[in-house]
């Protein structure tokens, strides 16, 4: 039986039975008209959380996606064209240091982002902790800054990719996240939208991504480089950990800050932690590998290495900074930035190791203080967040200062001791010592 009426095509997939292109397509169109409400969205997203998507429903959900808004024709910008774009996760600021760090070496990068989902981060959220930033350029806008500044990053239009702005605010706040054919469509149709030629996917593995372990996050990469495939863009996926934060700020002008050290070739916060770095690096030369910039893995490693430290990235953030509105100053004087006064250290009261960090428990902790969203267009909070001195494997002594948090000004003693037990329920100790998990779990999932 088919049928284009959305109650029965939620019931068809209710009942684990694989819908057709038109099905799907009217379903998408549905919503991008309004004619479909939230209601029934919501329940066809429930429902695909729970039976899941075929890889030809799959197809058909990104390339209905896609089709709901308009697609970038970027003929007229020169060079060679790749993105990347990350699964999710606490920390995850790498395409804010990568994107300036690829066009230093070479490459263009039109890259659209999202906002913060479920735990996870976005990178819109962080840029717009940046006073006058603007992540809603207009399509000539954003073709224009990618000529002469090589990148723009800018968040989803109501032109491009609108039913995935619908969906994804529907499934932000409704447990229906960490769903493959779901975080498919949703990344797809927007890459394939904003007119890159190249992709690489930094699949996020662990207690802090939508994908818990190995074999599931395998699952999606491989997922999204065959739709990718299937619909002519030209895709790698990277399988990186989430077992912790990545580098040592989790909120949004603290990790604004540490990408600036990282551009900038400091330590950021007087912090030995590598990781951030280490990834972007990497994520960087499979871009500068794809873009044909760089014949081996090796080459792109070393330009991204020199361009990082001769301040060629730093400058072209700042370009990009500029051409988007935002206020150079305050990120040459970062005490500019919006950023909480309300510091305090919380500290180990014990001698052994972090054996393990609950890393979904910290993105949902930086929500509750107001970095990030309960309901779906509610304002953030920019200035409050959490730097991480120790992480997993890290040896610990009692004083020892694990994190300084950035509360929201104004609360009281007792709202700030509730930020601390939550923190402290999050970790877990150990007598022995305890290794730092891997940071690249597979280089390349083709
Ligand atoms: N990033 C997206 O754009 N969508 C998802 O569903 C997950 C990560």
């Amino acid at each position: 039986m088919s049928s284009l009426v959305p109650a029965f095509i939620i019931e068809k997939k209710r009942d684990g039975i694989e819908l057709n292109a038109e099905e799907i397509k009217s379903f998408i169109q549905g919503i991008t008209s309004g004619a479909i409400p939230d209601y029934q969205a919501t329940a066809f997203l429930m429902a695909v959380y729970f039976k899941g998507m075929t890889l030809n429903e799959t197809v058909a959900f990104t390339r209905a996606m896609l089709e709901s808004g308009d697609r970038f024709d970027l003929s007229s910008v020169p060079g060679v064209k790749i993105d990347k774009h990350s699964t999710g996760g606490v920390g995850d600021k790498v395409s804010l240091i990568l994107a300036p760090l690829a066009v230093a070496c070479g490459l263009k990068v039109p890259m659209m982002a999202g906002r913060g989902l479920g735990h996870s981060g976005g990178t819109i959220d962080k840029l717009e902790a940046i006073p006058g930033f603007n992540t809603a350029l207009s399509t000539d806008e954003f073709i224009n800054v990618l000529k002469t500044v090589g990148t723009a990053i800018i968040g989803q239009t109501t032109r491009i990719a609108p039913a995935d702005k619908k969906l994804y605010a529907l499934r932000d706040v409704t447990a229906t996240v960490p769903c493959v054919p779901l975080i498919v469509g949703s990344i797809l149709s927007k890459k394939l939208a904003e007119g890159t030629e190249g992709l690489i996917l930094d699949v996020k593995v662990g207690n802090g991504a939508f994908m818990q372990n190995k074999g599931q996050a395998r699952i999606l990469a491989k997922t999204l480089v065959q739709v990718a495939k299937k619909l002519g863009l030209n895709c790698r996926a990277v399988l990186s950990q989430m077992d912790q934060p990545l580098g040592c700020a989790v909120g949004n002008t603290l990790e604004v800050l540490e990408s600036i050290a990282i551009l900038k070739n400091e330590w950021p916060f007087d912090n030995a932690c590598t990781d951030l770095r280490e990834l972007t690096i990497h994520l960087c030369a499979q871009m500068l590998e794809m873009g044909r910039i760089v014949k081996k893995h090796a080459d792109g490693r070393k330009l991204a290495i020199q361009k990082l430290q001769d301040g060629s990235a730093w400058n072209v953030f700042k370009e990009m900074i500029a051409a988007q509105g935002g206020d150079v100053r305050t990120i040459e004087d970062p005490s500019l930035l919006p950023l909480s006064k309300n510091i305090v250290e919380w500290k180990a009261t014990k001698k052994g190791y972090i054996k393990s960090i609950d890393t979904k428990g910290i993105g949902e902790l930086l929500i509750e203080m107001g970095g990030g969203r309960k309901v779906a267009g509610e304002k953030i909070n920019f200035g409050t967040g959490m730097i991480f001195y120790k992480k997993v494997g890290s040896p610990v002594a009692p004083k020892d200062v694990m994190v300084k948090a950035y509360l929201p000004e104004g609360i009281s003693s007792a709202e700030a001791d509730a930020f601390h037990k939550r923190f402290m329920q999050s970790l877990q100790f150990s007598a022995t010592r305890h290794g730092a998990p891997k940071l690249i779990l597979d280089a390349g999932v083709k």
